[in-house]
């Protein structure tokens, strides 16, 4: 802070001589250095600004031989100054300065923080610019010689220090510079301070909207210790925040209770980031929840991670009667369809007597229809099961190649039809062996090697064939074709139940959109995973693959 003399306003006014450093004896020096160092030290130590002041008033007042030391803020409307920290005063004239603050740019503290300039007299009782009002009370307090100084944060002003002597006092030039330095360091202390304040008061508004989340939230650090659990959590999984935050969860606290237990669990789903997933909490509780796992970042780098715990048991109890009507409605159409189709056949046979072309031509249309919805009624009925759970796994060990080899030779006649050069590459070295449910493979395996025959066009190919990686961890199924692809843009979609690419529709009306959904859920049920890679007119290539 510079110090500008010509500021102080009044006849009276200090003028700084420099002389007066020089005169100053040692043992005083070693006091103010002492001082300084402790005020410095408080700065460290201290977070509630009026401690960091009263403490810095007082050791430099104590220091400086000064009667009184104080520190003022603006009031909030910034017309007005007062007391927030004081060495020596009596508390009821701090008190007082809150009621009947001093108006901004009056007196010398109000000067002092409206002009940004120190202002000073050495003897305020007998200076012609104390308003006559205040003589009494500055009588009374008994003192004379005043400086007040700003306290300045990167050129704003932030509050004001004054000192005050109880007989009439020339400031040096020496004391003039402590007393900037230490206004220096109330002002970094007070920044600080707010700064703090605004952070910790941001930081509880954070944490304030964490706590009312209607989902469940558990956040971890690096190291998988616990840093956060709302109420919802609480509420979830009959745990108290108090209990495990900064725990870091592990088997040996299964035996606490099923609270914990299902903690444990939940903590040690294998998740990746940006990833949900279903848990079905056991009961007394008998909740579905859907967990996410999400990293948190610290710009870029993962310094955590969180799980936010869904409760979808009503949407789950919801959609189980959802699949429940479409299963019971699926399984009333089967009966008649199926008769219908034995009945056209029977027709188309000749067994009612031959037909005309244009008799047989209606007949055939409606068979092929007829079969359509059988295979759509079909397919509803495996979706149906697999999302009610209806779906009973049956996992044994198996031939791979030999349940492929059976829908391989069933859909050879399509392929011939197609002109298709359809080939199964067996594999030279028997695969290793793994346990599935034959039945179920057979209708995942089908449906994409159905596709790769109806989406290839004419003389294209389709090869299948079977991998192993070098650690001899997952096989796969490899179905490639030379067809019409997956358009980029609908490459997302494939997966969902009913979603049938536009180019698709053209080449072949009768797909229902849930063929490849049901082959991934059920992947996903021999811990598998059905993915592909495909480029629009060039053609596809489809993997099935499973953990040995
Ligand atoms: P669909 O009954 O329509 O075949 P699927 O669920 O089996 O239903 O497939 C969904 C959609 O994925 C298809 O309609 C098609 O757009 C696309 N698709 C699947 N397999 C292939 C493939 N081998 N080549 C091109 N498109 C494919």
């Amino acid at each position: 802070m510079k110090l500008n003399a010509k500021k102080f306003t009044s006849s009276m006014s200090q003028q700084l001589r420099k002389g007066a450093f020089f005169k100053t004896n040692p043992e005083n020096l070693r006091k103010i250095f002492f001082a300084l160092e402790k005020t410095s030290k408080f700065l460290a130590v201290e977070s509630d600004i009026n401690t960091i002041l009263s403490k810095i008033a007082s050791s430099i007042g104590k220091a400086l031989g000064a009667k009184y030391v104080n520190f003022w803020d603006f009031t909030p409307d910034k017309k007005a100054v007062y007391i927030i920290a004081a060495y020596g005063m009596q508390k009821q004239y701090s008190q007082y300065s809150i009621k009947d603050p001093i108006e901004l740019g009056t007196m010398w503290v109000g000067k002092a923080m409206k002009y940004g300039q120190a202002f000073a007299t050495y003897d305020l009782p007998n200076d012609p610019n104390l308003p006559p009002p205040w003589l009494p009370a500055v009588k009374k307090q008994g003192v004379r010689g005043l400086v007040c100084i700003p306290l300045k944060r990167k050129n704003e002003i932030i509050g004001g220090m004054c000192i005050y002597y109880k007989g009439v006092h020339e400031f040096t030039y020496f004391e003039m510079s402590i007393a900037t330095i230490v206004a220096n360091q109330a002002a970094t202390a007070v920044a600080n301070t707010r700064l703090f304040n605004d952070l910790l008061s941001e930081k509880n508004k954070t944490v304030a909207t964490l706590q009312s989340l209607k989902d469940g939230l558990i956040i971890y650090d690096m190291d998988g210790k616990i840093l956060l659990f709302n109420h919802r959590a609480e509420e979830i999984l009959n745990l108290k925040a108090l209990e495990v935050v900064g725990k870091s969860v592990n088997a040996d606290d299964i035996a606490k209770g099923p609270g914990w237990a299902n903690l444990f669990k939940i903590k040690s789903l294998v998740q990746m980031d940006f990833t949900s997933q279903e848990f079905e909490l056991p009961k007394p509780q008998a909740k579905v929840l859907d967990i996410s796992y999400l990293p948190v970042r610290e710009q870029y780098r993962k310094i955590g991670a969180m799980q936010i715990l869904r409760d979808i048991t009503k949407e789950k109890e919801a959609e189980k009667l959802k699949y429940n009507f479409i299963s019971i409605a699926s399984h009333q159409l089967r009966t008649p369809l199926t008769e219908l189709k034995w009945g056209l056949s029977s027709l188309a046979g000749g067994d009612f007597g031959a037909l005309n072309t244009k008799q047989s031509g209606v007949i055939s249309k409606t068979a092929r229809i007829t079969e359509y919805m059988i295979n759509l009624v079909n397919d509803l009925l495996d979706v149906s099961k697999l999302e009610e759970g209806g779906f009973d796994f049956n996992m044994v060990k198996g031939d791979l190649v030999k349940i492929t080899r059976e829908v391989f030779d069933q859909l050879k006649y399509s392929a011939a039809k197609r002109e298709l050069k359809f080939t199964l590459e067996e594999p030279v070295e028997k695969l290793p062996e793994f346990k599935f449910d034959a039945q179920r493979l057979t209708i995942a395996i089908g449906n994409v090697l159905a596709n790769a025959v109806n989406y290839t066009l004419p003389k294209g190919f389709v090869r299948i064939k079977f991998k192993v990686d070098n650690q001899r961890k997952f096989v796969f199924l490899i179905v490639e074709d030379s067809g019409i692809g997956i358009p980029d843009a609908e490459q997302k979609f494939i997966f969902s139940k009913f979603y049938r690419a536009k180019n698709a529709v053209k080449i072949h009306t009768d797909g229902s959109g849930l063929g490849l959904y049901i082959a991934s859920e059920v992947m996903k049920k021999h811990s598998g995973q059905l993915y592909f890679t495909s480029k629009e007119n060039k053609g596809s290539t489809f993997y099935l693959q499973f953990p040995v």
